[in-house]
């Protein structure tokens, strides 16, 4: 090798050597200390129709467990997306659930949510499937409510989660459109659904103005009397915005005292009113 090569040679190892030797001030930053995580416990409870899994998260703590569903209505995919942001949001910040014990479903409806529709891929509208004694046999494109009560498996996954888990009271995540968002409740829930209301501004009614049979509000808050919010989130919204109005109301409910179930003092308030169609 010619003396000028080597020259060139020298100075470029040296240059490169010089680079690598002087850890720039990325590599001498340490890394942000990560925030202590608190996974979920996750397990399949059943499986759709068409075979896709129903997945139950539980934040195991202290006392009657706060039941959390999302997406039973395929069409209405931002209540998943809502329900998932709390799974994330309870990992990354454990304290907020103030100790209890939080079940999360966040996607009741595999198959509708898939498709964007409403119902399950038996064209059953699985909010209308649960046996409650208002529920009767009829036929209707959107609001069929199968062949009998609790005929499909994602209804059956719910009732399971909640034959096991003995909730103290429930928030099921929906959204409907008309600027018709709400706490809607079910049951000794009146109390539950105006705290909710105090954080998402969004008005507690006791009925949306037309019967819903087979609901799971009329199973579970008028026949069993565990207190249900049917929370409607504005469909015209991101999720995004929808987990920002709903973040604090959705952890309020959790964390609260649980109102006694049965219990017919006031607070809470006893309703007999019936869940909305768009729940
Ligand atoms: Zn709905």
């Amino acid at each position: 090798m010619r003396k000028g090569r080597w020259v060139r040679y020298l100075w470029a190892v040296t240059f490169v050597a010089g680079c690598a030797g002087k850890p720039g001030p990325e590599v001498a930053m340490r890394a942000p200390p990560q925030p202590k995580r608190r996974s979920a416990f996750m397990r399949e409870l059943g499986t759709s129709v068409q075979g896709r899994p129903i997945t139950l998260a539980t934040f195991p703590g202290v006392g009657q467990p706060v039941l959390i569903l999302g997406g039973i209505h395929g069409n209405e995919p931002t209540s998943a997306v809502v329900a998932r942001k709390l799974i994330d949001h309870l990992e990354l910040h454990p304290h907020n659930g103030a100790g209890r014990t939080v079940v999360i479903l966040p996607e009741a409806n595999p198959d509708g949510l898939l498709t964007g529709r409403r119902t399950n891929a038996n064209g059953v509208d699985v909010n209308r499937n649960f046996p409650a004694r208002n529920w009767r046999r009829f036929k209707h494109p959107l609001f069929d409510n199968g062949p009998s009560p609790a005929s499909e498996p994602e209804t059956q996954a719910i009732l399971a989660a909640i034959e096991e888990m003995r909730p103290g009271r429930i928030v099921s995540i929906h959204s409907i459109d008309g600027n018709k968002h709400c706490n809607n409740y079910d049951g000794p829930a009146e109390s539950l659904a105006a705290l909710m209301g105090r954080f998402n501004g969004y008005p507690v009614r006791p009925t949306m103005g037309y019967p819903t049979p087979g609901s799971l509000g009329s199973w579970a808050g008028i026949d069993k009397r565990i207190p249900i919010v049917t929370l409607e989130l504005p469909r015209n919204v991101d999720s995004e915005t929808a987990w920002e109005q709903n973040r604090d109301a959705l952890l309020a409910a959790i964390s609260a005292e649980a109102p006694a179930k049965g219990s017919t003092g006031a607070p809470p308030a006893i309703s007999a009113g019936h869940s909305p169609a768009g729940d």
